[in-house]
Protein backbone atom coordinates (compact mmCIF):
# COMPACT_ATOMS: atom_id res chain seq x y z
CA UNK A 1 0.00 0.00 0.00
CA UNK A 2 1.41 3.70 -0.72
CA UNK A 3 1.11 6.72 1.43
CA UNK A 4 0.31 9.99 1.09
CA UNK A 5 2.67 13.23 2.94
CA UNK A 6 0.82 16.41 2.49
CA UNK A 7 2.89 19.48 3.99
CA UNK A 8 0.90 22.25 5.47
CA UNK A 9 3.48 25.16 5.00
CA UNK A 10 2.56 27.62 8.13
CA UNK A 11 3.64 27.95 11.78
CA UNK A 12 2.52 30.19 14.46
CA UNK A 13 6.40 30.78 15.46
CA UNK A 14 9.65 30.11 14.16
CA UNK A 15 11.24 27.44 16.85
CA UNK A 16 14.85 28.95 16.97
CA UNK A 17 16.66 25.65 15.63
CA UNK A 18 14.38 24.84 13.32
CA UNK A 19 14.83 24.80 9.05
CA UNK A 20 11.78 23.10 7.89
CA UNK A 21 9.63 25.21 5.35
CA UNK A 22 7.30 27.04 6.73
CA UNK A 23 5.68 30.68 7.02
CA UNK A 24 4.73 32.56 9.99
CA UNK A 25 2.03 34.71 7.73
CA UNK A 26 -1.39 32.62 7.87
CA UNK A 27 -2.73 34.91 5.17
CA UNK A 28 -2.19 32.63 2.24
CA UNK A 29 -3.91 29.09 3.92
CA UNK A 30 -7.40 29.44 1.90
CA UNK A 31 -5.60 29.65 -1.05
CA UNK A 32 -2.89 26.68 0.11
CA UNK A 33 -5.91 24.41 0.64
CA UNK A 34 -6.84 25.14 -2.68
CA UNK A 35 -3.51 24.34 -4.41
CA UNK A 36 -3.06 21.15 -2.55
CA UNK A 37 -5.99 19.85 -3.69
CA UNK A 38 -5.37 20.57 -7.01
CA UNK A 39 -1.86 19.17 -6.66
CA UNK A 40 -3.42 15.80 -5.63
CA UNK A 41 -6.11 16.03 -8.23
CA UNK A 42 -2.83 16.06 -10.70
CA UNK A 43 -1.13 13.38 -9.27
CA UNK A 44 -3.99 11.02 -9.21
CA UNK A 45 -2.45 8.57 -11.48
CA UNK A 46 0.91 7.99 -9.41
CA UNK A 47 -0.51 5.97 -7.21
CA UNK A 48 -2.15 2.48 -8.11
CA UNK A 49 -2.61 0.69 -5.29
CA UNK A 50 -4.61 1.45 -1.81
CA UNK A 51 -3.63 3.94 -0.09
CA UNK A 52 -2.52 2.90 3.86
CA UNK A 53 -1.42 6.28 5.48
CA UNK A 54 -1.91 9.46 5.40
CA UNK A 55 0.22 12.44 7.22
CA UNK A 56 -0.05 15.70 7.31
CA UNK A 57 3.44 17.23 8.05
CA UNK A 58 4.72 20.68 7.94
CA UNK A 59 5.11 22.96 9.44
CA UNK A 60 2.18 22.78 11.95
CA UNK A 61 -0.72 21.09 10.01
CA UNK A 62 -2.99 21.84 13.19
CA UNK A 63 -3.01 25.48 12.60
CA UNK A 64 -5.61 24.32 9.23
CA UNK A 65 -8.62 24.85 10.61
CA UNK A 66 -10.70 21.23 10.49
CA UNK A 67 -13.10 22.35 7.32
CA UNK A 68 -9.82 22.64 5.44
CA UNK A 69 -8.83 19.09 6.58
CA UNK A 70 -11.96 18.38 5.35
CA UNK A 71 -11.79 19.66 2.03
CA UNK A 72 -8.60 17.76 1.32
CA UNK A 73 -9.80 14.16 2.39
CA UNK A 74 -12.75 14.64 0.23
CA UNK A 75 -10.09 15.54 -2.54
CA UNK A 76 -8.30 11.99 -1.39
CA UNK A 77 -11.26 10.04 -1.10
CA UNK A 78 -12.53 11.05 -4.46
CA UNK A 79 -9.46 10.12 -6.62
CA UNK A 80 -7.82 7.72 -4.57
CA UNK A 81 -9.21 4.17 -2.88
CA UNK A 82 -8.39 4.16 0.50
CA UNK A 83 -7.97 1.66 3.13
CA UNK A 84 -10.31 1.29 5.47
CA UNK A 85 -7.51 0.87 8.29
CA UNK A 86 -5.62 3.53 6.95
CA UNK A 87 -3.05 5.57 9.30
CA UNK A 88 -4.60 8.88 9.20
CA UNK A 89 -1.78 11.16 11.47
CA UNK A 90 -1.93 15.16 11.97
CA UNK A 91 1.18 16.57 13.72
CA UNK A 92 -0.45 19.03 16.06
CA UNK A 93 1.31 21.76 18.27
CA UNK A 94 -0.31 21.68 22.20
CA UNK A 95 -1.53 25.17 21.49
CA UNK A 96 -3.98 24.10 19.01
CA UNK A 97 -5.21 20.91 20.45
CA UNK A 98 -7.90 23.05 22.57
CA UNK A 99 -11.42 21.01 23.16
CA UNK A 100 -12.79 22.54 20.19
CA UNK A 101 -10.55 22.00 17.55
CA UNK A 102 -10.21 18.19 18.68
CA UNK A 103 -13.50 17.26 18.72
CA UNK A 104 -13.89 19.04 15.18
CA UNK A 105 -11.20 16.67 14.27
CA UNK A 106 -13.08 13.73 15.86
CA UNK A 107 -15.41 14.09 13.12
CA UNK A 108 -12.79 13.62 10.69
CA UNK A 109 -11.14 10.72 9.55
CA UNK A 110 -8.08 11.14 11.25
CA UNK A 111 -7.00 8.87 13.49
CA UNK A 112 -2.97 9.65 15.20
CA UNK A 113 -2.08 12.68 16.08
CA UNK A 114 2.28 13.44 16.30
CA UNK A 115 2.24 15.98 19.01
CA UNK A 116 5.15 18.52 18.92
CA UNK A 117 5.79 18.77 23.12
CA UNK A 118 9.62 19.12 23.17
CA UNK A 119 9.75 19.60 26.75
CA UNK A 120 7.45 19.66 29.90
CA UNK A 121 9.70 22.37 31.27
CA UNK A 122 9.21 26.39 30.22
CA UNK A 123 11.72 27.54 30.14
CA UNK A 124 13.00 25.20 27.36
CA UNK A 125 9.55 25.87 25.03
CA UNK A 126 10.72 29.79 25.74
CA UNK A 127 14.08 29.13 24.98
CA UNK A 128 12.89 27.37 21.69
CA UNK A 129 10.63 29.79 20.97
CA UNK A 130 7.57 27.24 20.39
CA UNK A 131 4.25 28.50 20.43
CA UNK A 132 3.24 26.82 23.61
CA UNK A 133 3.52 26.47 27.85
CA UNK A 134 4.52 24.28 30.01
CA UNK A 135 0.49 23.41 30.74
CA UNK A 136 -0.73 23.69 27.26
CA UNK A 137 2.08 20.22 26.71
CA UNK A 138 0.09 18.53 29.42
CA UNK A 139 -3.32 19.06 28.79
CA UNK A 140 -3.03 18.61 25.20
CA UNK A 141 -2.38 14.89 25.83
CA UNK A 142 -4.86 14.30 28.28
CA UNK A 143 -7.47 16.24 26.49
CA UNK A 144 -6.67 14.40 23.03
CA UNK A 145 -6.77 10.76 25.00
CA UNK A 146 -10.04 12.03 27.09
CA UNK A 147 -11.74 12.75 23.28
CA UNK A 148 -10.51 8.99 22.09
CA UNK A 149 -7.87 9.27 20.14
CA UNK A 150 -5.72 6.63 21.79
CA UNK A 151 -3.10 6.26 18.75
CA UNK A 152 -0.84 9.11 19.62
CA UNK A 153 3.22 10.15 19.50
CA UNK A 154 4.78 13.00 21.29
CA UNK A 155 8.17 14.29 20.39
CA UNK A 156 10.91 15.60 22.70
CA UNK A 157 14.12 17.01 22.07
CA UNK A 158 17.47 16.17 23.94
CA UNK A 159 20.59 17.27 23.83
CA UNK A 160 20.25 21.52 24.22
CA UNK A 161 22.47 23.53 27.03
CA UNK A 162 19.44 24.12 29.04
CA UNK A 163 18.40 20.59 29.65
CA UNK A 164 20.14 19.10 32.71
CA UNK A 165 20.34 15.49 32.93
CA UNK A 166 17.72 15.83 35.85
CA UNK A 167 15.45 17.54 33.13
CA UNK A 168 15.75 15.26 30.57
CA UNK A 169 14.91 12.24 32.99
CA UNK A 170 11.85 14.13 34.25
CA UNK A 171 11.06 14.75 30.79
CA UNK A 172 11.22 11.16 29.63
CA UNK A 173 9.49 9.47 32.94
CA UNK A 174 6.46 12.08 31.96
CA UNK A 175 6.59 11.15 28.61
CA UNK A 176 6.43 7.18 30.19
CA UNK A 177 3.03 8.45 32.50
CA UNK A 178 1.27 9.52 29.84
CA UNK A 179 1.23 6.17 28.18
CA UNK A 180 1.09 7.31 24.72
CA UNK A 181 1.87 3.89 22.13
CA UNK A 182 4.42 6.14 20.04
CA UNK A 183 7.68 8.21 21.43
CA UNK A 184 10.17 9.78 18.78
CA UNK A 185 12.97 11.85 20.47
CA UNK A 186 15.15 14.11 18.55
CA UNK A 187 19.24 15.41 19.40
CA UNK A 188 19.22 18.75 19.03
CA UNK A 189 21.20 19.43 15.91
CA UNK A 190 22.26 23.34 14.94
CA UNK A 191 21.51 23.97 11.25
CA UNK A 192 22.58 26.00 9.22
CA UNK A 193 20.57 29.57 9.01
CA UNK A 194 18.84 29.08 12.03
CA UNK A 195 18.23 31.49 14.57
CA UNK A 196 20.45 28.96 16.90
CA UNK A 197 22.56 29.14 14.67
CA UNK A 198 23.49 32.32 14.61
CA UNK A 199 23.00 33.13 18.32
CA UNK A 200 26.09 30.34 18.70
CA UNK A 201 27.71 32.23 16.28
CA UNK A 202 27.42 35.29 17.60
CA UNK A 203 28.20 33.86 20.88
CA UNK A 204 24.97 34.92 22.92
CA UNK A 205 24.29 30.88 22.80
CA UNK A 206 26.18 27.85 23.97
CA UNK A 207 27.37 25.10 21.48
CA UNK A 208 25.57 21.88 21.49
CA UNK A 209 27.83 19.46 23.91
CA UNK A 210 27.80 16.44 22.03
CA UNK A 211 29.37 14.34 24.56
CA UNK A 212 26.06 15.37 26.87
CA UNK A 213 23.66 14.93 24.08
CA UNK A 214 25.31 11.33 23.70
CA UNK A 215 24.55 10.27 27.53
CA UNK A 216 21.32 11.65 27.01
CA UNK A 217 20.69 9.54 24.40
CA UNK A 218 21.86 6.30 26.34
CA UNK A 219 19.85 7.35 29.31
CA UNK A 220 16.42 7.80 26.54
CA UNK A 221 17.06 4.39 25.43
CA UNK A 222 17.28 3.02 28.99
CA UNK A 223 14.41 4.36 30.27
CA UNK A 224 12.17 3.77 27.64
CA UNK A 225 13.12 0.08 27.18
CA UNK A 226 12.38 0.26 30.80
CA UNK A 227 8.74 1.79 30.17
CA UNK A 228 8.20 -0.66 27.69
CA UNK A 229 8.98 0.95 24.57
CA UNK A 230 10.76 -0.93 21.53
CA UNK A 231 13.57 1.07 20.23
CA UNK A 232 12.35 0.79 16.18
CA UNK A 233 14.04 3.34 14.94
CA UNK A 234 17.18 5.83 15.85
CA UNK A 235 14.74 8.59 16.88
CA UNK A 236 11.43 6.77 17.18
CA UNK A 237 10.40 4.35 19.94
CA UNK A 238 7.11 2.37 20.69
CA UNK A 239 5.05 0.14 22.33
CA UNK A 240 5.19 -3.57 20.80
CA UNK A 241 3.74 -3.77 17.52
CA UNK A 242 2.43 0.31 17.78
CA UNK A 243 5.19 1.24 15.23
CA UNK A 244 4.55 4.44 12.64
CA UNK A 245 3.30 3.12 9.84
CA UNK A 246 3.50 6.19 7.88
CA UNK A 247 7.22 6.18 8.64
CA UNK A 248 8.07 2.65 8.59
CA UNK A 249 6.91 2.34 4.94
CA UNK A 250 9.09 5.21 4.35
CA UNK A 251 11.97 3.16 5.55
CA UNK A 252 11.59 0.54 4.05
CA UNK A 253 11.17 2.36 0.27
CA UNK A 254 7.72 1.96 0.01
CA UNK A 255 6.02 4.22 -2.81
CA UNK A 256 4.58 7.75 -1.60
CA UNK A 257 3.03 10.98 -2.94
CA UNK A 258 4.43 14.08 -1.87
CA UNK A 259 2.04 17.28 -2.09
CA UNK A 260 2.55 20.63 -0.63
CA UNK A 261 5.75 23.01 -0.90
CA UNK A 262 8.81 21.24 0.02
CA UNK A 263 7.16 17.78 -0.27
CA UNK A 264 8.83 15.37 -2.08
CA UNK A 265 7.69 12.06 -3.22
CA UNK A 266 8.99 8.79 -4.23
CA UNK A 267 7.60 5.89 -6.98
CA UNK A 268 10.64 3.16 -6.06
CA UNK A 269 12.69 4.77 -8.69
CA UNK A 270 11.87 8.16 -8.84
CA UNK A 271 12.02 11.31 -6.56
CA UNK A 272 9.56 14.21 -6.98
CA UNK A 273 10.92 17.39 -5.39
CA UNK A 274 8.26 20.57 -4.53
CA UNK A 275 9.72 23.63 -4.49
CA UNK A 276 10.32 24.82 -1.25
CA UNK A 277 8.48 28.34 -1.31
CA UNK A 278 4.67 29.24 -0.69
CA UNK A 279 4.43 31.76 -3.42
CA UNK A 280 5.91 30.22 -6.04
CA UNK A 281 4.32 27.18 -5.23
CA UNK A 282 0.94 28.98 -5.27
CA UNK A 283 1.75 30.29 -8.30
CA UNK A 284 2.23 27.19 -10.55
CA UNK A 285 -0.73 25.32 -8.80
CA UNK A 286 -3.03 28.31 -9.57
CA UNK A 287 -1.52 28.49 -13.45
CA UNK A 288 -1.82 24.69 -13.92
CA UNK A 289 1.36 23.39 -13.41
CA UNK A 290 3.13 21.33 -11.02
CA UNK A 291 5.91 22.91 -8.91
CA UNK A 292 8.03 19.79 -9.02
CA UNK A 293 11.46 19.16 -9.90
CA UNK A 294 11.93 14.83 -11.08
CA UNK A 295 15.36 13.50 -9.74
CA UNK A 296 16.31 10.17 -11.30
CA UNK A 297 17.90 8.05 -8.65
CA UNK A 298 20.72 5.98 -9.90
CA UNK A 299 21.24 2.68 -8.46
CA UNK A 300 23.75 4.13 -6.29
CA UNK A 301 21.64 6.60 -5.17
CA UNK A 302 19.22 3.75 -3.91
CA UNK A 303 21.72 1.68 -3.02
CA UNK A 304 22.35 4.26 0.01
CA UNK A 305 19.25 5.36 0.65
CA UNK A 306 18.40 1.55 1.59
CA UNK A 307 21.92 1.55 3.66
CA UNK A 308 21.03 5.42 5.36
CA UNK A 309 17.42 4.43 6.21
CA UNK A 310 17.02 0.74 7.05
CA UNK A 311 20.16 1.15 9.08
CA UNK A 312 18.63 3.16 11.52
CA UNK A 313 16.32 0.43 12.05
CA UNK A 314 16.14 -2.38 14.85
CA UNK A 315 15.35 -4.40 11.38
CA UNK A 316 18.61 -3.41 10.35
CA UNK A 317 20.04 -3.99 6.71
CA UNK A 318 19.17 -7.43 4.97
CA UNK A 319 21.79 -8.63 2.96
CA UNK A 320 19.26 -10.98 0.83
CA UNK A 321 17.45 -7.43 -0.11
CA UNK A 322 21.05 -6.07 -1.24
CA UNK A 323 21.76 -8.97 -3.28
CA UNK A 324 18.62 -9.22 -4.79
CA UNK A 325 17.77 -6.01 -5.70
CA UNK A 326 21.20 -4.43 -6.36
CA UNK A 327 23.59 -7.64 -7.07
CA UNK A 328 26.61 -9.48 -5.96
CA UNK A 329 28.66 -6.79 -6.59
CA UNK A 330 26.63 -4.69 -3.79
CA UNK A 331 26.51 -7.84 -1.48
CA UNK A 332 30.27 -8.22 -1.52
CA UNK A 333 31.54 -4.75 -1.10
CA UNK A 334 28.71 -4.40 1.51
CA UNK A 335 30.29 -7.70 3.60
CA UNK A 336 33.71 -5.72 2.92
CA UNK A 337 32.63 -2.66 4.18
CA UNK A 338 31.39 -4.06 7.66
CA UNK A 339 34.21 -5.79 8.72
CA UNK A 340 35.19 -2.41 10.60
CA UNK A 341 32.57 -1.75 12.51
CA UNK A 342 31.99 -5.67 13.07
CA UNK A 343 35.66 -5.39 15.12
CA UNK A 344 34.97 -1.87 16.80
CA UNK A 345 30.97 -3.64 17.79
CA UNK A 346 29.21 -0.67 16.69
CA UNK A 347 27.79 -3.40 14.15
CA UNK A 348 26.30 -7.09 14.36
CA UNK A 349 26.03 -9.52 11.73
CA UNK A 350 22.63 -11.26 12.72
CA UNK A 351 21.76 -14.08 10.68
CA UNK A 352 21.47 -12.12 7.16
CA UNK A 353 20.95 -8.80 8.72
CA UNK A 354 23.73 -6.10 9.65
CA UNK A 355 22.20 -4.03 12.79
CA UNK A 356 23.69 -1.51 14.97
CA UNK A 357 24.57 -2.68 18.82
CA UNK A 358 23.37 -0.10 21.05
CA UNK A 359 27.25 1.98 21.13
CA UNK A 360 26.64 2.02 17.48
CA UNK A 361 23.88 3.99 17.26
CA UNK A 362 25.58 6.87 18.79
CA UNK A 363 27.69 6.64 15.24
CA UNK A 364 24.69 5.67 12.96
CA UNK A 365 25.08 8.09 10.02
CA UNK A 366 29.36 7.96 10.17
CA UNK A 367 28.55 4.11 9.96
CA UNK A 368 26.09 4.46 7.21
CA UNK A 369 28.29 7.05 4.96
CA UNK A 370 31.27 4.47 5.18
CA UNK A 371 28.91 1.76 3.93
CA UNK A 372 27.79 4.19 0.74
CA UNK A 373 28.79 2.57 -2.42
CA UNK A 374 29.45 5.25 -5.28
CA UNK A 375 30.17 5.11 -9.12
CA UNK A 376 34.43 6.12 -7.72
CA UNK A 377 34.08 2.79 -6.16
CA UNK A 378 34.41 1.38 -9.58
CA UNK A 379 32.62 -1.39 -9.13
S1 LIG B 1 6.53 24.31 14.95
FE1 LIG B 1 7.78 22.70 13.98
S2 LIG B 1 7.96 23.31 11.83
FE2 LIG B 1 7.20 25.10 12.95
S3 LIG B 1 9.03 26.28 13.42
FE3 LIG B 1 8.64 24.95 15.19
S4 LIG B 1 9.84 23.06 14.81
FE4 LIG B 1 9.67 24.21 12.87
Amino acid sequence: MSGIYIHIPFCKKACTYCDFHFSTSLKYVEEMTDAICTEIIKKKDRITDQVGTIYFGGGTPSVLPAKHFERIFDTITSHFSVSADAEITIEANPDDLDAKKIAELRQLPVNRFSIGIQSFFEEDLRWMNRAHNASEAEDCIKRSQDAGFENLSIDLIYGYPLLTDTKWLQNINKAIEFQTPHISAYSLTVEPRTALADAIKKGKQIPVNDEQSAAQFMTLIDKLKEGGFEHYEISNFAQPGKYAVHNTNYWRGTPYLGIGPSAHGFNGQTRYLNIANNAAYLRELQEGRLAETVEELSLYDRFNEYIMTSLRTMWGISLDKIEADFGKVFLERTLKNKQLFIERQWLLNDASHLKLTPEGKLFADYIASELFITEDDYL
